[in-house]
């Protein structure tokens, strides 16, 4: 990895450069949130926003002269790497057999620079990895858009109320995963460059020497971040203090609270479960229209809707109890079972985002208590 250095006003030209060959997707206010959407100029980016994000809450204001001074908002690389919406691929069946094709939109090759991607963010996408590409079938729509992303992260030094992702070793510095990474210093970005695309992306651009100067600028920013971050979660504890706990009284504690909607999981980049259905056209509904065609649809699911755990028989979570400590069990024991780390970066979006401001941090140290 080696360094480099870039005037504030300079920034600008590594968007220009990305912008005559990538889709750029970046961070952008859309009514008084910021969101992960397609940018067309450098000034999309809501410089000097600053969010004061609490349990179910999140609140915007400018009062920054740092461009970089926000913090994660609802979204993340899995809206457009494993987006909401998906055709799968579509069908026919007429009287020559049955065909399928695929998606054409899996197999474009959709070139997408991502910018002011944060440590979790990048963290939980290298988990979606093992989910989408490292299982025995690999997800070709998430594949293809995978390996036609290019990576701009930042490093962050404003953290949110409610992050945790030092303890979850997630951040708040990006140390792998990334093109370029940026640190913003008090004048200048500090550009690590993390792969031969991120220096073909530096060519020619005005970059300076790094001193140590900066080097040390940096380490203090991170440091001070770090110092900044209010709420952990002790990970030595896990996986066992869940699986102690499966009878606790804070389940159904947190059962007469959880309003059982969703928005956790929506929101949290690590969050994976989708549900498919197929998409009937009425062609095929009569002698006259023998013809059956339709498409097989995907859409993100929740571990918290009513059907999600209907199998043949009946329902094995019928409760929100049982469907919330499924949740928690999941991102904190079970992965790490299978994958050996747990399924949380520590953005805290599931604290921001849920309408009762349950905490996820608050409700595993709640176990605690017998
Ligand atoms: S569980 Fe909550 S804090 Fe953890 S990654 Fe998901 S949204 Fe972020
Ligand atoms: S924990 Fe909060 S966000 Fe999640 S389902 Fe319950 S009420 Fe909704």
């Amino acid at each position: 990895m080696t360094n480099a250095k870039i005037k504030k006003e300079h920034l600008k030209l590594i968007f220009d450069r990305l912008k005559t060959s990538h889709r750029i997707i970046g961070p952008r206010l859309e009514g008084n949130v910021i969101v992960l959407a397609e940018i067309a100029d450098f000034r999309d980016i809501p410089a000097g926003y600053k969010e004061q994000q609490g349990r179910g809450t999140y609140r915007l204001f400018k009062n920054s002269s740092q461009i970089f001074s926000f913090s994660v908002g609802p979204d993340s690389f899995k809206r457009f790497m494993s987006p909401p919406v998906r055709e799968n691929f579509t069908f026919k069946k007429s009287k020559k057999g049955i065909s399928i094709s695929q998606n054409s939109s899996q197999v474009r090759e959709i070139a997408t620079a991502f910018i002011g991607m944060r440590a979790c963010d990048i963290a939980a996408l290298r988990l979606l990895d093992k989910v989408f590409l490292e299982g025995p079938v690999k997800d070709a729509g998430y594949d293809s858009l995978r390996r036609n992303s290019l990576i701009v992260g930042i490093n962050c030094l404003y953290p949110g109320d409610n992050c945790f992702c030092s303890s979850m070793d997630a951040g708040p510095e990006i140390k792998d995963g990334f093109d370029i990474a940026v640190t913003e210093l008090d004048d200048s970005f500090l550009l690590e460059i993390g792969t031969v695309r991120g220096r073909e992306i530096l060519n020619g651009l005005p970059i300076d020497e790094v001193s140590d100067k900066d080097l040390s600028e940096k380490v203090s920013k991170i440091e001070n971040c770090k110092k900044m971050i209010k709420k952990s979660i002790k990970v030595s504890e896990l996986p066992w203090l869940i699986y102690r706990n499966p009878e606790h009284p804070r389940w159904a504690d947190i059962a007469g609270r959880c309003l059982a909607c969703g928005n956790c999981t929506q929101v949290c980049p690590t969050c994976f479960c989708n549900s498919s259905y197929d998409n009937l056209q009425l062609s095929g509904i009569s002698k006259k229209l023998p013809e059956l065609s339709g498409a097989r649809i995907r859409t993100w699911d929740s571990c918290f809707s009513t059907n999600f755990a209907r199998v043949h028989g009946g329902n094995f979570r019928p409760s929100r109890r049982a469907r919330y400590r499924q949740w928690m069990s999941h991102k904190l024991a079970y992965w790490i079972d299978q994958f050996g780390s747990p399924g949380c970066v520590g953005c805290g979006r599931c604290i921001t985002w849920c309408p009762v401001g349950i905490d996820i941090t608050q409700e595993l140290e709640a176990l605690h208590a017998r």
